[in-house]
């Protein structure tokens, strides 16, 4: 209720508070977040048996979601999942909460995978987010080649290349066919040149930001390889965006509430639906 101030809306365009690591103090971690200001959380499922949690989740914390099969969770799925797919988006089209199909893509860095699979669910799931008129997540893993080459085949609305890390020139293209590129914990690590040249130089336009929890901590919650063995546990959480949203401002020149404002606007129009969602609100 009430007004929104746009300049003070922090959107987390992907989150898995559905993870497992998040069982013990999913709502503690749901709170964290809202008290540091990040009033929306986009939370992207990862195989079917999962889009009921996504969906409880998102209407239990004021939430957006969205379904689909993840590429590293292919494996595990069939056919009927991707009937169970099209079967939720019809049944569910008028929840303003569901605003894309996703996680989808393809991962070319994790050794062993199928990727004839991969592609074939790919391809599938974007037929499907085509069919429904939903834009989509995209999981980029040294494979956005291969995922624009699919975008040129089935092309659909538009949506979030999550966790962006290819070229300059891969980003442009992706741009050019309707897609804003998701930043987070990766740009917070001084080494990481060509990502925060990306977040410095691509259009304003294109830029979400993201927290991809409980995955890819900032730097400040990064674990050595060593005290990783010895049990030390880091787990991003999506209280962490505002700190990461200021190093893109660092990186853009930009004071804080142009960072939000602009990211929550440009997280709006790859999610249209999210948008209607924070006009109800
Ligand atoms: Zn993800």
């Amino acid at each position: 209720m009430g007004c929104v101030i746009i300049g003070s809306v922090w959107i987390d365009t992907h989150c898995h508070l559905d993870a497992p690591e998040f069982d013990a103090d999913r709502d503690a971690v749901a709170a964290r977040a809202r008290a540091a200001g990040v009033s929306r959380l986009v939370l992207p499922a990862v195989e079917a048996a999962h889009f009921t949690a996504v969906r409880e989740l998102a209407h239990r914390h004021g939430a957006a979601y969205a379904l689909g099969v993840h590429p590293l969770y292919v494996d595990r799925a069939d056919e009927a999942d991707l009937d169970r797919l099209r079967e939720a988006l019809a049944a569910l089209r008028e929840d303003p909460r569901l605003v894309a199909v996703g996680e989808i893509g393809l991962d070319h860095f994790v050794e062993g995978g199928d990727r004839e699979r991969q592609q074939r669910f790919y391809l599938a799931q974007l037929k499907i987010a085509r069919d429904a008129g939903l834009p989509v997540i995209l999981h980029v893993r040294r494979s956005a080649d291969a995922l624009l080459a699919g975008l040129n085949r089935v092309p659909v609305a538009g949506g979030i290349a999550h966790a962006f890390n290819g070229s300059a020139d891969q980003a442009r293209r992706f741009v050019e066919r309707g897609f804003r590129l998701g930043f987070g914990g990766a740009m917070t690590f001084e080494r990481a040149l060509q990502i925060r040249e990306l977040a410095r130089t691509l259009p304003a336009g294109a830029l979400v930001l993201e927290t991809d929890a409980p995955d890819i901590p900032p730097q400040w919650l990064y674990r050595t390889a060593q005290q990783r063995a010895a049990g030390v546990r880091s787990r991003n959480e999506p209280a962490e965006l505002p700190r990461i949203a200021a190093t893109l401002a660092a990186l853009r020149g930009w004071t804080l509430e142009e960072t939000a404002a602009t990211t929550a606007a440009n997280a709006q129009a790859a999610l249209p639906r999210l948008a209607s969602l924070e006009e109800a609100t």
